[in-house]
Order: structure tokens, then sequence, then C-alpha cells
């Protein structure tokens, strides 16, 4: 069974993508939510997060997601020191997650993560789709999606690697902007993974 990553920036469409691919059947680990539900739920993480930033950071046992944004994105030492903690107990869960569905009979599994490539994640997968689309595209969707402002939306794009930047890493790249049609792509991919 292949692990195949699924990354892109802010706004490039990597969650509809990999809801397309789930819509295929193949089983979809989405990164971002599992690592949501640890940070609450394993003790490494929440007693790792206390030291990082403090007892504060969870208020009756709840994350507070206000302050943890607040810190990391004023200190890039802090970002580093929580991305250090909680990316490899994200990846063991995924890889656990991973042997299940092998077990199961997938023929792939596809981990959709907003960074696989900055952390070396990648190296540990068999393939990875970089989804791209024009850094407008990202900004007017975004902006649209989580009503921020263009202003919150390009600082975020600036704190990620650029498509550019991405792309040597990449095995297959799938673009979500308004010339080319995602689902041919999409099955273009799932037929070569699924038959090969
Ligand atoms: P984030 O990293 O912020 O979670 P993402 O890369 O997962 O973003 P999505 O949430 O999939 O991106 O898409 C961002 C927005 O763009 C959503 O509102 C989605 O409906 C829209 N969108 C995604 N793909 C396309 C597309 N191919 N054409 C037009 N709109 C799209």
């Amino acid at each position: 069974m292949k692990r195949i990553g699924l990354t892109g920036g802010i706004g490039s469409g990597k969650t509809t993508i990999a809801q397309a691919f789930a819509t295929l059947g193949v089983p979809v680990y989405n990164s971002d939510s599992r690592a949501k539900w640890l940070t609450e739920n394993d003790s490494r993480i929440r007693n790792g997060l206390t030291q990082i930033i403090g007892p504060e950071v969870f208020t009756d046992g709840h994350l507070n997601k206000k302050l943890m944004a607040s810190v990391i994105f004023a200190d890039r030492q802090k970002l580093t020191e929580v991305n250090q903690l909680i990316h490899p107990i994200v990846f063991d869960n995924f890889d656990r997650w991973a042997d299940e569905q092998e077990s199961a009979g997938a023929r792939y599994v596809v981990n959709e993560a907003a960074i696989l490539i900055e952390n070396d994640a990648y190296k540990r997968l068999d393939s990875l789709i970089l989804v791209c689309a024009p850094v407008e595209t990202r900004i007017e969707r975004t902006m649209l999606r989580d009503k921020m402002s263009r202003k919150q939306v390009e600082e975020r794009i600036a704190n990620q690697s650029s498509d550019e930047q991405k792309m040597p890493f990449a095995d297959d790249i799938i673009v979500t902007d308004d010339r080319h049609l995602v689902l041919p792509q999409i099955l273009d991919i799932h037929k070569r993974l699924t038959y090969s």
C-alpha cells in the first residue's frame, strides 16, 4: 500500500481535493483535524504546550486557540518549538492509522497536511501531490472562506513557503485555477495509484 502526501499553501484547495479522493473511496487522513484532536487529548502535546506557552494555554481543559495563535505568530522560536512538538506525534498517529487501512485492504491512502515538505515528513511517504493555485486566487478564496482581510491572508501566505519552493519536491501537481479542470487531474492520479 502506498502512502501519498497531499499538500499546498493556504487556499490552494487541498481539503477540497482530499474530499474528492475520499469520494473515490480512498482513505484520507486530515492532519489538521487530527492535530486538533491530539492537541486536546494527547498528554505529551498538552504537557509540551504548557511548557512552551504556559499553563494558561489550556482553559478548563480546552486549548485556548486565540492565545496560542497570538503567541506563535508573534514568536518564530515558539512556532518552531510547537511544530517540533506536534508534527512527529501527528505523523506517528498517521502511520498507525495507515497500517490499519493497509490491513483493511486499501491500495493507497492520502495524508492531507499543510506542512509535509518543511518538516521533512514527505520523506516518510511514497509520493507527494502538490496543490497549486495563483497567489491572487488563493487570497480571494481565503478572504471569502474565512472572512479575513487581504492583509491577514497575505501575512499567512508570507509565513508559508511558496509553490515554487515546494514544486521540486512534488511527484504530481494539481492546479486549481480557473483554467484547469480538477477532476481529470484527480482521476489521472487515482487510476495510476490504483492500477499500477
Ligand atoms: P487551508 O490550507 O486554508 O485549509 P485549503 O488548501 O485546504 O486551505 P480549501 O479549504 O480546500 O483549501 O479551499 C479554499 C476555498 O477555495 C474553499 O472555500 C473552497 O470551496 C474553494 N475552492 C477550493 N478548490 C477550488 C476550485 N478548484 N475552484 C474554486 N474554488 C475552490
